[in-house]
């Protein structure tokens, strides 16, 4: 019996048997319930009256390096009140796995392939995924059951701009909440749908990219929340203007094809992007070159400039403020390559300005999120299957 005592099973409520095989890569254990007896499904009396015993095989952690099996006395009692048999249960048994086991392996397949956590573990593909989708349902559930005050929206895909799918996260815990198929009005609306109303009304700020579908989605279902445009989507918005009139001035020669580029512009291209108090002297002094030949450049640099400074400002009225001498500069019609830029703040401006109301919302945590994503696209050699997906994204937070 000392080999029965060195398994040291560690299970509440099983006790061990006996050992039926120890050998070098293989342990199988007999084990029973300590429970005395078992409460009737069909009336809920506690039976005690045991009718018969069979041998259910559990999978259970390695032992040693040893794959371990419980073989499992599970009784059929009798009811004593209405006659009926019934099986037992074991709350550490479910699915012919241990749940230590069953944790084991899905916490494997958030770093392995399920194809390698079959292989590593003798087990068939259908049956790991089986219990990622599982887990994952029950993860998800916990989630979206807790109330959410601010919400996170952005699109993914399976594949490099193949098959969209819709990432919605909790801004307050940076938990992902759902993956929905597609990026339409009607992906986001019927997750506000199985949500409900009360889940609804508690949210106060959502915060999504420059999509009108999410828009429209969220103006009919979270009427009453903050919708703020995510910095990020805008700043890459905002930079448009200036590259296009770099583009212009550059273009030595329009009529030659492939026109020809001045070299010393063209290099300042990321550069010129950068916010003025990120840029070291070297840039700096390369910039200040560039706008003594070309003023024009200067105008579009300062308008990018006092955009980023609508969310660099400590509040709304800095932002306004900033805005305003954004318009002074594209007033100046120096720089009409803007025109597409105003006309996303005239269309988007309450959404832009909503930044800071809501204490700075952004979805910097779901860029973190799409990272993981990526990291599990990669580690899963991508994906067909949008359940699949949907199942292992939600567990990536
Ligand atoms: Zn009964």
């Amino acid at each position: 019996m000392s080999d029965v005592m060195s398994v040291r099973l560690h299970l509440s409520g099983v006790g061990v048997r006996g050992v039926l095989v120890d050998s070098v890569d293989r342990l199988e254990v007999e084990v029973e319930s300590s429970r005395e007896w078992s409460r009737c499904p069909h009336c809920g009396f506690r039976c005690r009256k045991v009718w018969d015993r069979r041998a259910k095989r559990v999978r259970d952690l390695e032992v040693s390096g040893r794959r371990t099996t419980l073989v499992w006395r599970r009784r059929r009692f009798e009811c004593g009140n209405c006659g009926e048999r019934h099986l037992e249960d074991h709350a550490q048994f479910q699915r012919g796995l241990t749940r230590r086991f069953a944790r084991r392996l899905v916490k494997d397949a958030r770093v392995m392939s399920i194809r390698a956590v079959a292989r590593h573990h003798g087990m068939g593909w259908h049956r790991i995924m089986g219990l990622v989708r599982a887990h994952s349902a029950e993860v998800a559930q916990r989630r979206r059951a807790r109330p959410t005050r601010v919400l996170l929206v952005d699109e993914t895909s399976i594949r490099r701009r193949h098959r969209y799918v819709t990432v919605v996260a909790c801004g307050d815990t940076g938990e992902v909440l759902a993956m929905i198929p597609g990026r339409t009005k009607a992906s986001l609306a019927r997750f506000f749908r199985d949500q409900g109303p009360d889940w609804c009304r508690q949210v106060e700020t959502v915060v999504s990219d420059g999509s009108r579908s999410y828009q429209a989605a969220i103006s009919q279902y979270l009427p009453d929340a903050r919708h703020v445009l995510d910095r990020f989507h805008v700043a890459r918005w905002f930079t448009e203007g200036l590259t296009q009139v770099r583009r212009e001035i550059q273009r030595r020669d329009p009529e030659r094809r492939p026109p020809t580029y001045e070299p010393d512009l063209f290099r300042a291209r990321f550069t010129l992007l950068r916010r003025a108090d990120h840029l070291s002297d070297a840039h700096q002094a390369h910039l200040d070159r560039l706008f003594e030949a070309h003023p024009r450049l200067l105008t579009a640099w300062e308008a990018l400039q006092e955009l980023y400074r609508i969310y660099e400002a400590d509040d709304l009225d800095g932002a306004n403020e900033a805005l305003g001498h954004f318009a002074d500069l594209y007033a100046t019609g120096q720089i009409p390559e803007y025109h597409q830029v105003v006309d996303t703040i005239i269309a988007w401006g309450e959404e832009i300005l909503a930044y800071h109301p809501s204490r700075r919302a952004s979805n910097g945590p779901l860029e973190g999120i799409n990272n993981l994503l990526q990291v599990l696209r990669r580690v899963a050699h991508g994906f067909t299957n949008y359940g699949n997906y949907a199942a292992r994204g939600l567990l990536v937070t």
